[in-house]
């Protein structure tokens, strides 16, 4: 029996539509280092329409490909909408990729216009002679483009260009199953691989970001997303919280402590995202310097483990909830968050054990563990395994890239090893790439991170695996200390011997000046293997 209901397509365009009626009164804040840009949902949605019109009169056509080389702003919010409005698709461009992988990304998607800012055309314009599908470049801003001139590529501004046309674009229908937008993964092996999102993935993945198992927003809300929108979508707020009605708080590239502070503490949001980075560094520096948190009424962490001391830290100081999530580019990204259970007492270590669990699975997301053999493993809080998710919002292939090794079955296979509770939260132990098996059993890295940074003097640590002749394979700990700070290895592992089995302790340690990081921020730790293996790191060996 078929059921009565409107097969009614879930789009871009429909969000748009709601954000920009519903809440034409929430504004969208720029920071620009001083002041702030402001503008209504109602401006910004003529806006994007003008830009909608603009890229039709380029002959951006349902399909083209568009990427964003941009800071979070109003303007990189007008892009979100006007290209997939147009049946185009959205491709952000990270930043903080190498050249050589920049390149890559946008020749491999076949990018036909890029939407940049005037600050980051030092970056693509050496990039511009082998970006041969490249046919159009809008500069947002009226800063020097002249490098971008001389080739093949037209150069636009995008004021210009939206000043030439009027609101009122009308869009046309789409099919929900069409592409919106597409993100590469940062690419820690090998080249980046491309997600593309479709219209009705995007759609169902807002709805899931808003709602209460996951980011909670509401038009009461002030959203500041520090995550930018060129990884994995910003998490998904910028669409979610357009649906809710929640203002918008972009901070540019205003990302460092200073101006930070000054931005929070003038736009007083209610909520933010960011990595356990900017939040650490964030705690430290307002240790130095009072910094008012009081209007943030939760923070979103995730994009790598999130130490217990971090959440317990805000917390404490500034009666700030912070939620840690987890998710990758490949789920969009959001897939689990860790609110605690509702019979768990507020305030208790027990919240707190549930808090500084991974997450818990979300609605519309399908997750199991599966054994080195394929066996499915129980979900009884022991069993370690890797996660694999299904669901409308899971990839289920890579853009132009065979690979079947990454899914199983119709499962994504994440390469995230965890174990899973009955009650659906997952607790990452660690990536398949970073295990260290040591005498047949794994030591979980992320753990011995997470118990060395609750140390007071140490900044950040990270642990990877080495050659052992007896163990095959033992934890090296690899230490950045706080300025001004002495203490050595025998501290630190008495400090871990309260937290850790004895078997699980490092003999091995390393001191240095900072933990390699990748082009999203996250822990290198190819690169200390690297190091390591190179003879680079001096090694002290106790215990
Ligand atoms: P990349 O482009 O590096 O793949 P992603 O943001 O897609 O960037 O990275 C996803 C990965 O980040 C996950 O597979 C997982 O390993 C890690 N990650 C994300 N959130 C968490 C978390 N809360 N705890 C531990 N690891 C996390």
């Amino acid at each position: 029996m078929q059921s009565t209901m409107q097969d009614f397509p879930l789009t871009v365009g429909m969000i748009f539509r709601h954000g920009r009626t519903v809440h034409n009164a929430s504004e969208v804040v720029t920071f620009e280092g001083e002041k702030s840009r402001r503008a209504t949902f109602a401006e910004v949605g003529d806006r994007a329409e003008r830009l909608a019109a603009a890229l039709r009169r380029l002959k951006v056509d349902v399909g083209d490909r568009v990427g964003t080389l941009a800071w979070n702003t109003q303007e990189h919010l007008e892009a979100y909408f006007a290209i997939p409005g147009i049946g185009a698709v959205l491709h952000t461009l990270n930043l903080r990729l190498f050249p050589e992988q920049l390149a890559y990304i946008i020749n491999h998607a076949e990018d036909r216009v890029i939407i940049l800012d005037d600050t980051l055309v030092p970056i693509l314009a050496p990039l511009a002679p082998q970006l041969s599908t490249v046919e159009h470049y809008i500069v947002i801003g009226d800063g020097d483009a002249s490098a971008l001139e001389g080739g093949t590529a037209s150069v636009h501004r995008y004021g210009e260009l939206l000043a030439a046309e009027q609101p009122g674009y009308q869009w046309p229908e789409i099919d929900e199953r069409a592409a919106a937008a597409m993100c590469y993964t940062s690419g820690t092996t090998g080249n980046p691989k491309g997600v593309v999102y479709s219209h009705r993935s995007t759609f169902l993945h807002s709805m899931g970001v808003g709602e209460g198992s996951a980011a909670r927003y509401t038009d009461r809300d002030r959203m500041l997303p520090v995550v930018p929108m060129f990884h994995a979508n910003a998490w998904g707020a910028p669409y979610a919280a357009w649906m809710a009605g929640a203002d918008l708080l972009l901070p540019g590239r205003y990302l460092q402590c200073e101006p930070l502070s000054v931005f929070i503490e003038t736009e007083r949001p209610t909520c933010a995202s960011a990595v356990p980075t900017i939040w650490t560094d964030l705690l430290h520096y307002t240790e130095q310097h009072p910094v008012d948190l009081s209007s943030l009424r939760m923070v979103v962490c995730g994009g790598s483990a999130v130490p217990r001391a971090l959440i317990e830290a805000y917390e404490e100081r500034f009666g700030i909830r912070m939620v840690q999530a987890w998710g990758m580019t490949e789920t969009s990204p959001l897939a689990a968050v860790a609110w605690p259970p509702k019979d768990v007492a507020l305030g208790t270590t027990e919240e707190m054990d549930f808090r500084s669990m991974t997450g818990r699975v979300m609605p519309g997301v399908e997750l199991r563990i599966v054994g080195d053999d394929g066996a499915v493993l129980p979900w009884d809080g022991v069993a370690v395994g890797e996660i694999e998710v299904r669901g409308p919002w899971i990839t289920a292939s890579y853009y132009r890239d065979r690979t079947p090794e990454k899914f199983h079955d119709g499962w994504l296979r994440t390469g995230d090893i965890a174990s899973v509770t009955p009650g659906g939260y997952l607790r990452i132990t660690d990536r398949t790439k970073d295990v260290i098996k040591s005498g047949g059993e794994w030591i979980s890295s992320v753990e011995l991170e997470g118990h060395l940074m609750a140390h007071p003097d140490v900044a950040e640590a990270a642990v990877i695996a080495v050659p052992d002749a007896r163990w095959d394979e033992r934890p090296l700990a690899c230490v950045v200390l706080r300025p001004d700070t002495e203490v050595g290895a025998e501290q630190l592992r008495e400090f871990l011997r309260d937290r850790v089995t004895k078997w699980q302790l490092p003999e091995r340690w390393t001191f240095i000046d900072q933990v390699p990081k990748t082009s999203v921020g996250k822990f290198d730790k190819k690169v200390l293997r690297a190091r390591h293996a190179d003879g680079a790191l001096v090694v002290e060996e106790i215990g």
